[in-house]
C-alpha cells in the first residue's frame, strides 16, 4: 500500500493509494463549515464539508520509517513507514512525506 503526506495550506494531509490513484483521506469525526451561495438566490447557507485527516489532529501520529511492530516482532521498513492514527495503524510499503523536514 502507498501512503503520502501532502501539504495543503499549513497542514499535512494524508493520502492513501486506492486502486490506481492516490486519494485524500477524510476524517470521519470532524468537519469544517463552508459558505455556499444558493444558485439563483441571494442566499448563503453554511454547510459542513469533510475535513482531511492530517497533522492538525492530535491523534495523527508521526510517520516512522525505521521499523514497525507486528505480530512477529519488529520489521524494518525499507522505503515505507508506519503511521498511527486515532483508531488504526498503517504500514505503508511506499511512503512519501512532502512536509519540510519530514521523514522519507
Ligand atoms: S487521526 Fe483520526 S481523528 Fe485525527 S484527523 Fe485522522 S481520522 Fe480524524
Amino acid at each position: 500500500m502507498k501512503g503520502k503526506i501532502i501539504v495543503l495550506g499549513s497542514e499535512g494531509v494524508l493520502m492513501v493509494g486506492r486502486g490506481n490513484q492516490m486519494r485524500v483521506q477524510s476524517c470521519p469525526f470532524q468537519s469544517m463549515q463552508r459558505d455556499y451561495k444558493v444558485p439563483n438566490y441571494n442566499d448563503i447557507v453554511r454547510e459542513p464539508v469533510a475535513r482531511p485527516c492530517g497533522d492538525w489532529c492530535p491523534l495523527f501520529g508521526e510517520p516512522d520509517s525505521t521499523k514497525s511492530p507486528d505480530m512477529y516482532g519488529e520489521v524494518k521498513l525499507d522505503g515505507g513507514a508506519h503511521l498511527s492514527l486515532c483508531q488504526t495503524h498503517y504500514y505503508f510499503e511506499h511512503f512519501t512525506d512532502e512536509r519540510v523536514g519530514g521523514e522519507k
